[in-house]
């Protein structure tokens, strides 16, 4: 006899789950909160969604924060190959970027839903949207909002606590703990920060497309660091580069420390390389006014700025800047630091860090160590992925694991 399996949550782990539970011959019941399925995922690659990367099979690679152990047996039943193939035989053709991302051709992330939703309706799963799941009883009931199921297994699907907007509330990270389940700690990742510089809100909307930063402890001992753009914000900063660090800036703060975040706008140069090149460049300009001459380098408003923070008059030319003017802009130029006091946390997080203890969760089944009829799914375990389809493979990963797993006899 078919196993009766109920999947929590239509996002891209639960529609995944559900997929894959009818695929190996379960009658498979997937409930979603929502209005529609694939909320976030609809938002995702700004709407183009990176859906995974070929280098995420790798689980050392840099693409996973924390635990990309635990996926190993989770890419290897479903992997970014079988992900590409998934969606290519759903009618979803695939266009890989050099950088080893990957995305839907259309540039839509809504035809990635569609795909999924499709896939799961034909393997004949029964979806039912705005039902949403408010308990889980230790016998194994499910009780909703309109009427209690008795499930053979639950497979737990409902994402982290960022956006919850999408439908990501945490609810899932709640019945599990009813469960016994411990839940790691929760910090915003892939998240902008705040800093103390009011004057940044002068900059907003500024990038500087290719920078290194790095944070630093108050004791000068770096934390973490990062290469990519940046996006000045009306409070604070943002941009590939910092969203990186965004999970580090915030276990910093919640530790006590007050890191501070150093840019290098020229990370293709070394100090010697660049000093020289500015003071060529400065040289050259001659009755020119420096911020016109350092605005090569530079944005504009940004070089006023630093200017003023120096102490230098915005009008004075190049060829009356004096040596000790010079001795000064020039490592402010190459080094801007800022003092981190916040992030704009867990809400305007693109992804949860912490949520169910992958120590509790069996790596080859994605089945609870501790409620045997349970399994767990994408974002509400605790595994972070970075920027580039890291995460949306894991969710994939777990939801196809858990699935197969969920509808063995
Ligand atoms: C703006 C943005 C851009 C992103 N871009 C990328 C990207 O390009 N590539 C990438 O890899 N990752 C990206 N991510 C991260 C990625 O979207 C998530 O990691 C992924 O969606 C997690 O999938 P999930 O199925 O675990 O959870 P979710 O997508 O959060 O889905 C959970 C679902 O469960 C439902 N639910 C919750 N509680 C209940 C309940 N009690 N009963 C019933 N249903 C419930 C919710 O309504 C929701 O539909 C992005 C995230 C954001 C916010």
């Amino acid at each position: 006899m078919s196993k009766k399996v109920l999947v929590v949550g239509a996002g891209p782990a639960g529609m995944t789950a559900a997929w894959s539970a009818a695929c190996h011959g379960a009658e498979v019941l997937l409930l979603e909160a929502g209005t529609r399925p694939g909320r976030k995922l609809e938002l995702t690659g700004n709407g183009r969604c990176n859906l995974t990367n070929l280098d995420a099979f790798n689980y050392d690679s840099p693409g996973y924060r924390r635990n990309g152990k635990f996926l190993i047996p989770a890419l290897s039943a479903f992997g970014p190959e079988s992900v590409i193939r998934f969606f290519e035989s759903n009618g979803v053709a695939i266009s890989i970027e050099d950088s080893g991302r990957v995305y839907p051709e259309s540039q839509r992330a809504a035809d990635v839903v569609t795909a999924l939703w499709r896939a799961l309706r034909s393997k004949g799963v029964d979806a039912h949207l705005e039902e949403s799941v408010k308990a889980v009883r230790p016998t194994g009931e499910v009780i909703t909002t309109s009427r209690t199921y008795r499930p053979d297994s639950i497979i737990l699907a409902t994402g982290g606590l960022s956006y919850p907007q999408t439908g990501s509330t945490g609810t899932g990270l709640h019945i599990a703990q009813s469960l016994g389940h411990n839940i790691e700690p929760v910090y915003p990742s892939m998240v902008p920060v705040i800093v103390s510089e009011r004057w940044v809100k002068d900059l907003a909307g500024i990038t500087l497309p290719d920078v290194f930063v790095r944070l630093l402890r108050e004791d000068g001992k770096t934390l973490a660091r990062w290469r990519g753009g940046l996006l000045f914000t009306h409070n604070g900063l943002s941009g590939p580069a910092v969203l990186e660090i965004g999970e580090d800036a915030a276990r910093a703060l919640y530790e006590g420390n007050s890191p501070s975040l150093c840019v290098n706008p020229f990370p293709e140069y070394t100090p010697a390389e660049f000093r020289q090149r500015v003071l060529g460049s400065l040289k050259r300009a001659g009755r020119r006014k420096v911020r016109h001459a350092l605005s090569a380098f530079l944005p504009r408003a940004l070089v006023d700025h630093l200017l003023s923070a120096e102490g230098i008059p915005p009008d004075v030319t190049c060829a009356q800047l004096n040596r000790q003017q010079r001795e000064t802009i020039l490592p402010a130029l190459h080094n801007i630091c800022f003092q981190v006091i916040g992030t704009l946390g867990i809400r305007s997080a693109m992804v949860t860090s912490g949520g169910v203890s992958v120590k509790e969760v069996d790596p080859r089944t994605c089945r609870s160590r501790l409620v045997p009829f349970l399994y767990f799914a994408g974002e509400i375990l605790d595994i972070t992925g970075r920027s580039g389809g890291y995460n949306l493979q894991a969710a994939f990963s777990t939801g196809y694991l858990a699935g197969l797993s969920a509808a063995r006899p």
